[in-house]
């Protein structure tokens, strides 16, 4: 059969958090001739394999450790069957795929033509969708977003093969029993800590002393410290070697770490080692759009690539932010600026916050110390720090404590707040207030003004000495 052609205003590659918010926008507000291709699940990682799916476990998770603490506040909870795992997945996998049909549905009310299939550049103008049937649509666009995002990278390991991505993570069948989880980025840390607190034992493989290298120092500190206490091994210094399949589900890691050479045998590898972007079946080579050293399209403030007709956003570009919310700010603003006669539309990457759900969360936002001080110089900073037991602890026995840690981190004689670093229970919400905060230029002096809410951990923030 002849290829199907069409011609549209504007083609967004790639159906995830960017390329639906940008394609909704373009044509829904601003009336653009839009089509969509998507060759996996509309929703991209965001929805399906990545902050929904977790977050929800992050819940499980945190209702499993409630459990265990109700005791101290005189609850006595006997489990008499284990968690659940299947009941939980499938109930978790019937709602995200809720999600999809509701996304399908936010493209039929904004107009945007949707086909699912896989596209692939023909030449910098024409696109090749390969539908699910194997029909070919050739479209010709004015123009064309790249927003394909990525995919979790799997490290040259012997045996390497043998184990999973966070990808395989939402479709584990059964809980393991044991997991070893290789990485240090949030994603290791947050799964490392949903497993643990759900009951598997937890093998944490780290390149280095700490984890969440790009986190302030205070975070990587106490939640490493944290997570030691919560029992997760934490392989230092660690580097695997080999990875052998030993047959009924278990798999033999070899590995080397600050204690020498060693091996464990789990019921699940997880790499965790890093996305890269998912540009090998586009074809983008034929375009001429430049990329990275790391793969990444190079793209400026505005979101344009190299090439005059073609942008870029979220994952997929080198715009160094890989999060659901920035994807979707930058696509609404190129729309704004490519179909809604906003000239200067685009998204200030400063002072983004965000939030590690790790056990316990933390929440950043703007420069960590180091980096402060390195930009301001070490006279120009002041750092106002609390370390404190939540309310919460205080019908625990002293070692069943968590920690709570918040760092403001000021600039200059009017003390600017340029960073803010929390961890503890609830900082996952509390972020956001304060992140408007931070976004609008607070001083300390502004957030002392505010009166605190009590009692509450958030009011340490405004009443830091
Ligand atoms: C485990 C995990 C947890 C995460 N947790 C959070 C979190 O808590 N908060 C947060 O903000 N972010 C989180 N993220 C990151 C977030 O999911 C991404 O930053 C976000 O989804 C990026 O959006 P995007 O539009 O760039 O790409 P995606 O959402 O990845 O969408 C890209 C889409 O393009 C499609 N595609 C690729 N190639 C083609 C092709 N050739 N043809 C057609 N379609 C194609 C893909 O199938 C995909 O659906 C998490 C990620 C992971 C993996």
């Amino acid at each position: 059969m002849a290829p199907i052609q069409k011609e549209c205003d504007f083609l967004v590659l790639g159906g995830g958090s960017g390329g639906l918010a940008c394609a909704r926008r373009a044509s829904g507000m601003y009336g653009a001739k839009a089509i969509v291709v998507e060759v996996k699940r509309l929703g991209g990682t965001c929805v399906n394999v990545g902050c929904v799916p977790k977050k929800i476990t992050w819940y499980a998770a945190a209702i499993q450790e409630t459990l265990h603490e109700a005791k101290n506040y005189g609850f006595s909870v006997t489990q008499d069957k284990p968690f659940d795992w299947k009941y939980f997945s499938d109930k978790r996998a019937a709602y995200i795929k809720r999600l999809n049909g509701i996304y399908e549905k936010n493209l039929v009310n904004d107009k945007v033509e949707y086909l699912h299939g896989l596209a692939a550049f023909v030449d910098p103008h024409k696109v090749k969708v390969t539908l699910d049937d194997n029909t070919e649509v050739n479209i010709t666009a004015k123009k064309i977003l790249v927003a394909v995002g990525g995919y979790p990278v799997v490290p040259d390991v012997p045996g390497a093969e043998h184990g999973i991505t966070s990808d395989g993570f939402f479709e584990l069948p059964e809980q393991p029993k044991k997991v070893a989880v290789v990485g240090a980025g949030y994603i290791a840390v947050e799964l490392a800590g949903m497993f643990n607190a759900l009951g598997t034992e937890t093998h944490l493989f780290i390149r280095h002393d700490k984890f969440l290298r790009t986190f302030d120092p205070m975070v990587q500190d106490k939640v490493v410290e944290e997570y030691e206490r919560q029992g997760i091994h934490l392989h230092k210094k660690s580097t695997p070697k080999k990875v052998t399949d030993l047959g009924g589900g278990k798999k033999k890691v070899e590995y080397s770490d600050s204690n020498g050479e060693g091996s464990v045998d789990v019921d699940c590898l997880l790499w965790a080692v890093g996305r890269a972007p998912e540009l090998e079946k586009l074809n983008l080579d034929v375009t001429g759009v430049k990329l990275n050293e790391k793969q990444h399209v190079i793209t400026d403030e505005y979101q344009n690539t190299n090439v005059e007709h073609i942008y870029s956003l979220g994952d997929a570009c080198d715009r160094g932010y890989e999060l659901t919310p920035v994807a979707i700010a930058a696509g609404r603003r190129l729309a704004d600026r490519l179909f809604g006669g906003i000239k200067d539309a685009k998204l200030v990457y400063d002072n983004i916050p965000s939030v590690v759900f790790s056990h316990p969360c933390v929440g950043s936002i703007g420069l960590t110390e180091p980096a402060a001080r390195e930009k301001y110089g070490d006279e120009n900073i002041k750092i106002y720090k609390s370390n404190f037991t939540a309310m919460y602890y205080s019908m625990f026995e002293q070692e069943d404590k968590g920690p709570t840690s918040f760092k403001l981190v000021c600039a200059g004689k009017e003390e600017k707040v340029v960073g803010l670093h929390i961890l503890g229970i609830g900082s996952d919400e509390m972020l956001q207030g304060f992140g408007v905060a931070v976004k609008m230029g607070a001083t300390k002096k502004d957030f002392d003004s505010c009166v605190a809410i009590h009692p509450t951990s958030a009011e340490e923030l405004v009443t830091m000495k």
